[in-house]
């Protein structure tokens, strides 16, 4: 058979780089700060609810397909809670595996086959897999390293080249803030101005939001409950990363009745429906009080300043994460420019494992020298690791 048996639309993706890291960290006994999952369960009353709805039943047979109605109600107070958005629970809300699938069947729904969607670059990986799957062009707008007035390192989107971008074939924005792996969170001016394009140019915005309660400095808003947004714009989260319950897959879909509708018919071929007991407990784990919530967010911001402590005392130029659970370092200033060779020979050179950052970039010069780093492990993980970090500067 000359014929390659992988399609060509997933021709180019092979094994994710998550995979390949975490495989790489085991076969080390490196401590992995590749993939980002927490090395600590989430709330012990949350795992005791998803004991007793399976003990009990609940969700054991086919959950309905839009998710249970507990978790769709929870889903819309917490739309409401957090972020005043009024949202219907049984025409607005979908439930999903994970925010994978939420993207996946979002790509699916929305997008004809030559369509273009513009996506942050560097971008969450299964972005370009989903855009592929559909049939899609994925145009990326490059972030791109910034320094404040006050020195701080960051990165930051061009608005003038993300206008520049949009074409007559564009079909939607692509958004994800805060932004993995960058750490970038976009601001209301920011979110304003997209929001303007989005109107102007008659485009849908697809936004990942799945760090939005991992925004550290100032509030994450949704770019939904700007004026106009609400009926172009599908939002998604995830428990994953809020619960720290990444293996359960519990993600969802908030929009317009209409746009919710098209993603649902995409997602009933796709896994119809899953995680039947977890949705019972992701239910009252979204119904968990603000301290909950803060206390995540604090907990994270101090591993944040942990880890940037760590790599700036390593020798890496460090920038700024206001976000997500991860951290990009320049690798240039230890003589390194390649951060996929870098990472290969981590383990070996100090026992600890990053993701290159370079592989979520089509432009792959502009991400070269960047590695990203998790912080979502314990305290005294992230200790060692920083400690074997400072050896590189030696
Ligand atoms: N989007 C982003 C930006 C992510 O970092 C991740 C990884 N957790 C996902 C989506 C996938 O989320 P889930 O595990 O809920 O599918
Ligand atoms: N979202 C996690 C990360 O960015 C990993 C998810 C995965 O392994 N697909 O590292």
């Amino acid at each position: 058979m000359d014929r390659p048996l992988l399609n060509r639309r997933l021709a180019e993706f092979g094994t994710t780089i998550f995979a390949e890291m975490s495989a790489l960290a085991l076969r080390t006994g490196s401590i992995n700060l590749g993939q980002g999952f927490p090395d600590t369960d989430g709330p012990e009353e949350v795992r005791e609810a998803a004991v007793q709805a399976l003990r009990e039943g609940r969700g054991n047979q086919y959950p309905p397909g839009p998710g249970v109605p507990e978790l769709r109600r929870a889903i819309a107070d917490h739309q409401s809670r957090f972020h005043g958005l009024e949202v219907d629970p049984d025409s607005e809300v979908l439930v999903t595996a994970g925010a994978t699938e939420a993207i996946a069947a979002t790509l699916l729904a929305l997008v004809e086959p030559g369509d273009e969607v513009i996506a942050l670059e560097p971008y969450y990986d299964s972005y370009a897999a989903s855009i592929a799957m559909a049939g899609g062009q994925r145009v990326p707008v490059t972030l791109r390293p910034h320094t404040d007035d006050d020195g701080t390192r960051r990165f930051v989107l061009d608005l003038d080249e993300l206008r520049a971008a949009v074409t007559d074939r564009t079909r939607l924005l692509l958004l994800n803030s805060p932004h993995n792996p960058t750490g970038t969170v976009l601001s209301r001016d920011e979110l304003t101005a997209i929001a303007e394009l989005a109107r102007e140019r008659d485009l849908l915005v697809v936004t990942d939001e799945v760090y939005e309660h991992l925004a550290f400095d100032g509030t994450h808003l949704p770019i939904a409950s700007l004026p106009g947004m609400w009926e172009r714009t599908v939002t998604i989260s995830s428990a994953g990363k809020t619960f720290a319950f990444t293996g359960w897959k519990v993600g969802w879909v908030t929009g317009a009745p209409a746009l919710v509708t098209a993603v649902r018919s995409a997602k009933q071929y796709l896994t119809f429906v899953s995680a039947g007991p977890f949705q019972y407990a992701v239910a009252e784990a979204l119904a968990l009080p603000d301290t909950y919530y803060t206390g995540l967010r604090e907990d994270l911001r101090a591993k944040r300043d942990l880890l940037t402590k760590g790599l700036v005392e390593a020798g890496f130029e460090v920038f700024h994460s206001a976000g997500t659970y991860f951290v990009t370092a320049d690798i240039r200033p230890l003589g390194a420019t390649d951060g996929i060779e870098f990472c290969l020979s981590l383990p070996e050179r100090c026992g600890v494992v990053a993701v290159p950052t370079q592989v979520f970039y089509d432009h792959q010069e502009e991400g070269s020298p960047f590695v990203r780093f998790a912080f979502s492990k314990r305290q005294e993980v992230l200790q060692q690791a920083a400690e074997r970090l400072r050896t590189l500067a030696r």
